[in-house]
């Protein structure tokens, strides 16, 4: 009997309509080419963000809340947040209500794009960033709040610290728990794809309670849980790793930054908590010269987010030329969440088939030299391939 799944998509602000619209179409296609009619995809498009704030009057309303706790598979298009004011993050919001403790970010060069460094084809990372604690947490308050005020009090009073009465405050909570999983989570990658490293990023030379005890918690997780399989750097000596093994190591933050800029060869898999990991994925996708081309998962012990790691691009909304490839990744690592590997890698063929022939559209076309395709342009020649075999 025909197996068919459940997934719900946003379709998000600024870009997000067109880009979702050509994904689900590239998703649909591949699907349907690779399990003929024996796997099925039902989307159902439930409302998040401006347009839902104007026809429900909430930009998360109550019945996408339902069913992001029933279905618990959503490929999201991109959503504002406004800075220094305004509601909480809706992508925050929607990890924290499912436990999306993991960002996935998949970093690796593709042929055709113009980068900033000399030998892009060495970039191949996969950032594993801590989404459900940190920063992220949201506990702040403004300076002249009452809570600051009180705070500020209390601290002085207590442990005779002083902060001063101008000084807005957050809290940096950073929990045994949640870095132990989120750790697990790396390592199982690593060894399921046969990574050659795991590299902890923190700061915890500066932060040692927090940051510093993240690279603790991460690398005792690896020595009482996954001895058989991780080498610490510093036990090598200087040694080559043994076969069959995965080296795990750390690096402080900044560090990390002119790591993968000038060795990128040297990084694979890089866990992170959650403000690091942010700046890393970013900066990591940079790299390979255009981030509209990436996509990201956020996935806890039951369910995901899918989505890209760009944001609305709100100057090209309406225009039919933004990238959709940043949302297509993110559905291809939600096929692979799901099994579906054949399908998603029908469309890395036709990607790649699009990239070398030149087929791309403006943000990529304009470093070929190329004429730019239009996003429904792009995607229909993505369709022409998938339903072709490639
Ligand atoms: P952005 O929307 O990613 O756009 C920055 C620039 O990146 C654009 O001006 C454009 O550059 C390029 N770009 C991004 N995606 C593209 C695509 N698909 N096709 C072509 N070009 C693309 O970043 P932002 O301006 O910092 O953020 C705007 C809003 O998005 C903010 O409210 C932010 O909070 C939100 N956001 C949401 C998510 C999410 O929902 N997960 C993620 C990130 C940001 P050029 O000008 O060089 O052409």
């Amino acid at each position: 009997m025909a197996k068919s799944i459940t997934i719900l998509k946003i379709d998000g602000d600024g870009i997000g309509p067109e880009i979702i619209s050509a994904a689900v179409k590239v998703i649909d296609s591949a699907v349907g080419r690779a399990y003929k009619s024996n796997m099925k995809i039902n989307w159902l498009t439930v409302p998040a963000g401006k347009a839902a704030q104007k026809q429900f009057g909430s930009s998360l309303p109550k019945k996408t809340v339902n069913a992001l706790k029933k279905y618990r598979l959503l490929l999201k298009g991109p959503l504002e947040t406004p800075v220094g004011k305004g509601i909480r993050s809706l992508n925050v919001q929607m990890r924290i209500l499912l436990d999306l403790y993991a960002n996935i970010r998949p970093v690796k060069y593709m042929n055709g794009l113009e980068s900033p460094i000399k030998n892009p084809e060495r970039i191949d990372m996969v950032i594993f960033r801590e989404n459900t604690d940190d920063l992220y947490t949201g506990i702040e308050w403004p300076y002249n709040s009452r809570e600051a005020n009180s705070l500020r009090r209390f601290i002085n009073k207590e442990f005779k610290v002083h902060l001063d009465s101008d000084a807005g405050i957050g809290i940096k909570p950073m929990s045994k728990s949640k870095t132990e999983r989120i750790t697990r989570k790396a390592l199982e990658y690593a060894i399921k794809s046969q990574r050659r490293s795991v590299t902890i990023m923190h700061k915890g030379n500066i932060m040692k309670y927090t940051e510093g005890a993240f690279r603790e918690w991460a690398y005792s997780v690896a020595a009482n849980e996954y001895a058989r399989k991780f080498v610490r750097e510093d036990a090598l000596n200087g040694r080559t790793l043994p076969k069959g093994k995965i080296l795990i190591n750390d690096r402080i933050a900044d560090n990390m930054f002119q790591q993968i800029i000038t060795r990128p060869e040297s990084y694979d898999v890089i866990l992170a908590p959650n403000l690091n990991g942010d700046y890393i994925s970013d900066a990591a996708g940079a790299l390979i010269g255009d981030i509209g081309v990436l996509g990201g998962a956020n996935i806890g012990d039951n369910g995901g987010v899918f989505e890209a790691v760009h944001g609305t691009a709100e100057k090209y909304a309406g225009m039919n030329i933004a990238n959709p490839l940043g949302i297509i990744k993110a559905g291809q690592m939600m096929l692979d969440h799901l099994g579906l590997g054949a399908a998603s890698e029908l469309i890395s063929k036709a990607v790649d088939r699009s990239i070398k022939e030149k087929r791309v559209t403006k943000d990529i076309a304009r470093y070929l030299g190329s004429k730019p395709l239009s996003t429904s342009e792009f995607t229909e020649n993505l369709l022409k391939k998938i339903n072709q075999g490639v």
